[in-house]
């Protein structure tokens, strides 16, 4: 079933997906269209002919340069196709053409939205993560009488909502907690909100794992940049990557993490 031909097929989809995921990232936090006006370049505005536009291949091809204004253009637009194409590919192959891949496949582009508007700008769009919430609940519920899940990733309706209550309040009383201690600003309310969405797509167990998983990542790689920038402790690192690495940290290895978060 799972045929090389399917594969191509998926990674394809990605990639497509992904240019469209690029579109969100850079024009989410301005406020504009995400459907108008079609693609152009953001240094000339000129507008990128179909023949430019094919996903990966256009920037190879191009060198990563306006065809217009040559004018270089961020790997950014590269990086989030092929992350997408990649993520399209082991989805599919650890849950072939189901109602788990549909599911896990939108939780995984929202992810890379936020992430990556988070990297540009360092906010947590709550056009994403807001509607990410009732999105996830939705579709357990969806899950949970229409569709089965045989390998038992998507979580009953139940275990979303209870997710989403502990993605938000384990957050919120940390950085209530924090800033008290403190008097700093640490976790930003946009954390909060993707920690409720994570908890809506993957069950509340993901919850205590994923935020395991984006704080030893989050601390290596802060301590790494600190000591190779020389940077003091006022280095602020965007957490919104780090978080939406631990949710698919959870997603592939969830119970593997869980027996090691219990010590067992
Ligand atoms: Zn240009």
């Amino acid at each position: 079933m799972l045929s090389t031909e399917f594969y191509f097929i998926t990674f394809l989809l990605g990639a497509m997906v992904g240019s469209f995921l690029n579109v969100c990232i850079a024009r989410i936090p301005k406020d504009e269209s995400i459907v108008h006006p079609p693609s152009h370049c953001p240094n000339c505005r000129a507008r990128i002919p179909f023949y430019y536009n094919i996903p990966l291949l256009s920037y190879v091809l191009l060198r990563g340069r306006c065809s217009s204004c040559k004018e270089s253009i961020s790997p950014r637009y590269f990086i989030v196709e092929l992350l997408t194409a990649l993520l399209a590919v082991t989805l599919y192959h650890w849950f072939g053409l189901s109602y788990t891949f549909f599911v896990t496949f939108v939780f995984a582009a929202a992810l890379i939205v936020i992430s990556f508007i988070d990297l540009d700008v360092r906010i947590v769009p709550d056009v994403i993560s807001l509607p990410g919430i009732i999105v996830g609940l939705v579709l357990s519920v969806i899950g949970y009488f229409v569709f089965a899940d045989p390998f038992e990733i998507l979580p009953t309706p139940l275990s979303s909502l209870i997710g989403i209550l502990v993605g938000g309040g384990f957050l919120l009383a940390t950085a209530w907690a924090y800033e008290k201690f403190t008097g700093v600003d640490g976790m930003g309310g946009g954390d909060i909100k993707l920690l409720a969405m994570i908890g809506a797509f993957l069950g509340w167990p993901s919850v205590p794992v994923t935020l395991f998983v984006a704080s030893i990542l989050g601390s290596v790689i802060g301590i790494g940049l600190m000591v190779a920038t020389g940077a003091g402790r006022r280095l602020a690192l965007p957490f919104a990557p780090f978080l939406c690495s631990g949710a698919l940290a959870y997603l592939f290895y969830g119970s593997q993490l869980i027996g090691f978060y219990l010590g067992d």
